[in-house]
């Protein structure tokens, strides 16, 4: 079976597809992460007790592919705090204490971008990092020759409709920005993948030059980076390649808006929209907030809790992660939180493997997920490489149609760290050698 049939179903959960985002008050502080990719290279530019504006850097790049931080709220530096991040990262953060003016920093003003080099140069002063998940920092994304721009407009987990959103009251800017990125990286062709698109959204699109609009099929994870190459391009990206090697740079609808917005006003990403959802939630809600706010303070702007929450889930239910407590900082690339009750948030008691097939069935990326657990289990590095476990996109589709309820995606996730910390470990050896 070709990749891109696979996949599952899902309900959509999609409570607040209606709702108006709401600016969240302002919250007694924030917490900024140094440039999360470029995080061991970057510093601090300013220092306890200093005066920060918003659109203010905080800190610099450092090397590498990092991006500047900026100030998302006006007050006063409070000190540096070490943090484990939602994305698992432990880093320095810089805590503001905020005055509650959100006054605006005299630097900010709209850079000047002629030709490509400026451009790019324009994207990474922005602070821009892919906001549907991954985090990537965009001007990377945009420093390639490629044909293809992909427009990712699916937001196919439950719950999330931040992008919806962005597709339904800043349509215009999602435009702008691709015709930004075609006229000055050079693409020709752009792709706007859609499902179930508001109305007015698809014919802004099909107005921009050499631009279609594709409706998406109805199936998980038809948003992940791959399937979505596939289902538009019929591009396959192979294993351990990148969009850009089969000519493809694929971008969501969220930071197109904001890239366009940037070049206007100089405003780095300093916010955005979040989904507040789940059945432990008062009121579900799209919060506009302030980059660096806790967790507790986000819920805590949707009407806070109706029940005690037993999981709580930065992302969507399927490739989210499940948070330890309230504590945790909105970093840029948090498109929602989820707060499930008792019964929502028990799993099942995992059975015996019954060799039903189905996990394979389900598969986006065509793998064995009950052959990658068996193989991690035994450690058994061969056939980890052999059945490909590298290429798992941690999707969740074999463990949401697994009659026996076996949760595969932790096991795949420890497999592939596993697989990463062995291919270091053979090239420390090498290197020794040599
Ligand atoms: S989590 Fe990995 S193994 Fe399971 S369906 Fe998704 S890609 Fe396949
Ligand atoms: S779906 Fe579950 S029971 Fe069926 S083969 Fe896969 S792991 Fe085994």
């Amino acid at each position: 079976m070709g990749m891109g049939i696979h996949g599952v179903r899902l309900d959509g959960h999609k409570n607040t597809v209606n709702c108006t985002p709401v600016e969240m008050p302002i919250p007694e502080k924030v917490r900024l992460p140094l440039a999360l990719l470029g995080a061991n290279t970057s510093t601090f530019l300013v220092k306890k007790g200093d005066e920060v504006a918003v659109g203010q850097p905080v800190a610099d790049q450092g090397k590498g592919i990092g991006v500047p931080v900026y100030a998302s709220v006006s007050g006063t530096v409070a000190g540096i705090e070490k943090l484990r991040l939602t994305s698992g990262a432990v880093v320095d953060t810089l805590v503001i204490t905020t005055d509650g003016k959100q006054t605006v920093w005299e630097g900010v003003k709209a850079p000047t971008v002629t030709d490509r080099q400026s451009f790019l140069e324009a994207v990474r002063q922005s602070g821009l990092v892919g906001l549907g998940g991954a985090g990537f920092p965009t001007w990377v994304k945009l420093d390639a020759q490629v044909e293809y721009l992909i427009i990712n407009g699916s937001e196919c987990e439950p719950y999330c409709t931040a992008d919806y959103a962005a597709l339904r009251d800043f349509v215009s800017d999602v435009a702008e920005g691709i015709e930004l990125v075609k006229k000055y990286i050079g693409v020709e062709k752009a792709v706007i993948g859609l499902k179930h698109p508001p109305k007015d959204a698809e014919a802004a699109f099909k107005a921009i030059p050499g631009a279609q609009v594709q409706h998406l099929r109805e199936y998980y994870p038809i948003g992940a980076e791959k399937m979505l190459i596939k289902e538009t391009t019929g591009r396959v990206v192979p294993g351990g390649k990148l969009p850009k090697d089969v000519g493809c740079i694929v971008i969501n609808v969220n930071t197109l808006a904001y890239l366009a917005r940037f070049l206007r006003t100089g405003m780095p990403l300093v916010s955005r929209t979040v989904t507040v959802d789940g059945s432990a939630v008062n009121s579900p809600a799209l919060i506009n907030a302030p980059i660096g706010v806790s967790v507790g303070d986000i819920f805590a702007a949707a009407g806070g809790f109706k029940t005690e929450p037993s999981k709580v889930i930065a992302g969507g239910p399927m490739m989210g992660v499940s948070l330890d407590s309230l504590d945790y900082p909105l970093l840029w690339q948090n498109g929602s939180f989820l707060a499930l009750n008792e019964k929502d948030a028990k799993l099942p008691e995992p059975g015996a493997c019954i060799r039903c097939g189905r996990c394979v069935e389900a598969c986006p990326m065509n793998l064995m997920a009950f052959q990658i657990t068996k193989a991690y289990r035994a450690k058994d590095l061969d056939t980890l490489k052999a059945i490909r476990a590298d290429l798992c996109i941690e999707c969740g589709c074999c463990a949401y149609v697994c009659p026996a309820k076996r949760d595969m995606v932790t096991s795949n996730k420890l497999a592939k760290r596993f697989m990463a910390d062995e291919a270091k470990k053979q090239k420390e050896k090498e290197a020794k050698k040599a």
